[in-house]
C-alpha cells in the first residue's frame, strides 16, 4: 500500500503503482464476494474453534478456519527526530521514496543485504549516498556487499551510529523545513559530529507483525511466524499463515501474494475435511 512503481510483478509490463495494484487485488476479491471490514485486530483467542477475532477490543468475528497475513514493518533506529521527521527526509523505504532525493545527498544505515539493495537503488537519483554501519563489516551477502564497495558513487563510514535526525519538522505541507543532517557518533574513539544530508534511509530489517499472537503460535527464531515447510500451516491446527510475517528470505509482493494463495488452498482443504468428519 505505500510503495510507489512496482516494477515486478508479473502481468504488469510498465510497472504499477502500489496502491493502485491493491485496489485491483481489492476489486478482483470482491468479484468473488469477499466482505472487506476495516478495523484493528488487537486480539485473537486460538485456544479453542471456533477462534474468536477481537476488532478494538470488541469479540466481532468468529472462524473455523483463520489465515493471518499481518506482515512486517521497517525496524526504526528509536532515536531523537526519527520520527518527527519520517516523511520530511526520513524514511524507511527507498525504493518508496528514493525518487524525491534527485541530485541531493543521501545517508543510509545498515549494513545487511536491505540496505545494500537501497543504496546501489538510491544512486540512481541521488547525488551521493553514504553508507552508515555500525560495525567494519557488512552482514550482506558477499556479492550486494561488493556492488556497495564497488559503486563510485556510494561512500561508507565504518563503526558509526547515528545517534540523532536534525532538522526541523515544516510547519505545514510545503512549508521550509525538514531533515539537515545526522549526528553521528564513531564507536572507536566515541567523537561524534554533524553529517550533512537532504535525505536519511533507515534500513537496518523488519519486524514482523506477530505480537497479537505472542504465546499462541510458534515463532521461528528470527521471530517470523513458523509455517511447515512448502505450506501455510502454523503450529495451530485450523490456523494459516501467508505472505511477508513467514517469510523473512523474499518479502516481494509476488512472493506473498503466492503464499496466500497456498493458504488459501490449505484453508480451504483444511474446512472441507472437517466437515466430512
Ligand atoms: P538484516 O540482515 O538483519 O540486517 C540488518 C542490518 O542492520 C545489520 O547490518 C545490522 O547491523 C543493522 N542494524 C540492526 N539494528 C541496528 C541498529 N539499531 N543500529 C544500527 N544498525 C543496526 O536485515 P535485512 O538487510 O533487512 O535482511 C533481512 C533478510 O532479507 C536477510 O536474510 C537478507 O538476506 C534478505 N534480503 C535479501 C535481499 C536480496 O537478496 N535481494 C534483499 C533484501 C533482504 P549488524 O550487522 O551490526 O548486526
Amino acid at each position: 500500500m505505500i510503495t510507489t512503481d512496482v516494477e515486478n510483478y508479473p502481468g504488469f509490463p510498465d510497472g504499477v503503482m502500489g496502491p493502485e495494484l491493491m485496489e485491483k487485488f481489492k476489486a478482483q476479491a470482491e468479484r468473488f464476494g469477499t466482505k472487506i471490514v476495516h478495523g484493528f485486530v488487537n486480539k485473537v483467542e486460538m485456544g479453542a474453534r471456533p477462534f474468536k477475532v477481537f476488532v478494538e477490543g470488541e469479540p466481532k468475528f468468529e472462524a473455523e478456519g483463520l489465515i493471518v497475513a499481518t506482515g512486517a514493518v521497517a525496524k526504526l533506529l528509536e532515536i531523537p527526530g526519527e520520527r518527527e521527521l519520517m516523511g520530511y527526509g526520513v524514511s524507511a523505504c527507498a525504493t518508496c521514496d528514493g525518487a524525491f532525493f534527485k541530485d541531493q545527498d543521501v545517508v543510509i544505515v545498515g549494513g545487511g543485504d536491505t540496505a545494500m539493495e537501497e543504496a546501489q537503488f538510491l544512486t540512481r537519483f541521488a547525488k551521493k549516498v553514504t553508507v552508515i554501519h555500525r560495525r567494519d563489516k557488512f552482514r550482506a551477502s558477499k556479492v550486494m556487499a561488493d556492488r556497495t564497495l564497488n559503486n563510485p558513487k556510494i561512500e561508507v563510514i565504518w563503526n558509526t551510529e547515528v545517534t540523532e535526525a536534525i532538522g526541523k519538522k515544516p510547519e505545514k505541507i510545503g512549508a521550509e523545513g525538514g531533515l539537515t543532517g545526522v549526528r553521528i557518533k564513531n564507536r572507536e574513539s566515541g567523537e561524534t559530529s554533524v553529517f550533512p544530508c537532504d535525505g536519511f534511509f533507515v534500513a537496518i530489517g523488519h519486524k514482523p507483525n506477530t505480537e497479537i499472537f505472542d504465546g499462541q503460535l510458534k515463532l521461528e527464531e528470527t521471530g517470523y511466524l513458523a509455517v511447515e515447510k512448502g505450506s501455510s500451516r502454523t503450529s495451530v491446527e485450523g490456523v494459516f499463515a501467508c505472505g511477508d510475517v513467514q517469510d523473512s528470505v523474499y518479502r516481494q509482493a509476488v512472493t506473498a501474494a503466492g503464499s496466500g494463495c497456498m493458504a488459501a488452498i490449505d484453508c480451504e482443504r483444511w474446512l472441507e475435511s472437517q466437515a466430512s468428519h
